[in-house]
């Protein structure tokens, strides 16, 4: 039995300032607090419920941006068929995402901030972790099975993959994160949100003590609409990525004008494929440029034993997406 003080806040203010004097977790749906409470690998002496914010959930349709408020949940958003037609990556990544149970009740903020499955990571039995316990090594790189780590983004210290959806339509699509903490208000670029691991992977994201992810913002683009998450795995109904792609096109005639490419299930932080867009920009996009620029997007990739045949996969993948997007723009069978 361990012991942890409940903290229900009824105004932002007051979550704010629970959660920077108790230095607790935030809990929202609790998919990830929850689970990792139960498994000992957190131990917080408070939990800060967040879920009477009512003013945070919701989200709306604009003419120049999509609002998410950060205690919106999974599954509404997901069915929401206007949001279906206008931003389908966005909605195709979220109802892939975990179990229909688990996406009525997990929240977006909670989404993006999702912790790694790493199995080393998340069984205490293992001492070597330098994300769990930093400076103890790392059982992944130490002889363990590495399958489902990350060969993007990866150092000598971790390389856990960052196993979200959600969050690679976001970064495909120029998203931002806002947030209000003890310092008051930011808007971060969600491309800045997460940090590789480097020597520390214990830091995950660049958010401050105390601050809470409010609502999240994407403009809308033509490539919006033409956008498709696709997303190889285990089991189709319910399994992390081995790879996945959200991608996004807006078509000039035969050729390509805009791009969006982020992949998933190979990186440790949400990963957009720059070198893979501009591989196709001002081009025509065929089966031929779509494969070329799903190998692009995997040129650097590290071949880590055990999860080297990501690359092929993920190669595929962008490619298989590409297509899919280009037969959803104007013009584009
Ligand atoms: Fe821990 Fe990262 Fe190594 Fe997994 S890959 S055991 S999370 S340090």
């Amino acid at each position: 039995m361990r012991n942890f003080v409940y903290h229900s806040p009824k105004n932002l203010s007051d979550a704010i300032d629970a959660v920077t004097e108790s230095g607790g977790d935030i809990l929202a749906g609790g998919t990830t607090v929850i689970d990792l409470m139960k498994i000992g690998v957190r131990e917080p002496s408070a939990l800060v419920d967040i879920t009477g914010l009512t003013d945070l959930e919701g989200h709306e349709i604009g003419a120049d941006s999509l609002r998410f408020g950060a205690l919106a949940r999974m599954a509404l958003v997901a069915d929401d068929p206007d949001l279906v037609t206008a931003a389908p990556a966005l909605t195709e990544s979220l109802w892939k995402a975990a179990s229909p149970q688990l996406r009525n009740v997990a929240r977006l903020g909670g989404n993006i901030l999702q912790r790694t499955r790493c199995p080393y990571f998340r069984d205490t039995a293992y001492a070597q972790c330098n994300k769990r316990d930093p400076g103890s090594g790392c059982a992944a790189l130490d002889g363990g099975v590495t399958s489902h780590h990350a060969i993007l983004g990866g150092s000598s210290a971790c390389v856990a993959m960052y196993p979200g959806d959600w969050a690679q339509a976001l970064i495909a699509f120029d998203a931002a994160v806002h947030t209000h903490g003890p310092g008051g208000r930011r808007t971060i670029p969600f491309a800045d949100l997460h940090v590789l691991p480097g020597d520390t992977p214990d830091v995950e994201t660049i958010l401050k003590s105390g601050e809470i992810v409010t609502g999240i913002t994407v403009p809308v683009v033509p490539a919006l609409k033409a956008s498709h998450y696709l997303k190889a795995r285990d089991r189709e109904s319910y399994a992390f990525a081995s790879a996945s792609a959200a991608v996004g096109v807006e078509m000039d005639g035969d050729t390509v004008r805009d791009v969006r490419i982020a992949l998933g299930g190979v990186a440790t932080t949400p990963w957009r494929a720059r070198a893979a867009e501009d591989s196709l920009k001002g081009k025509p996009l065929t089966e031929e440029t779509a494969r070329e620029a799903g190998r692009i997007a995997f040129a650097d990739a590290s071949e880590l034993e055990g999860s080297a045949y990501k690359i092929k996969l993920g190669a595929d993948v962008v490619a298989g997406a590409l297509m899919t997007a280009k037969s959803r723009a104007p013009g584009g069978k």
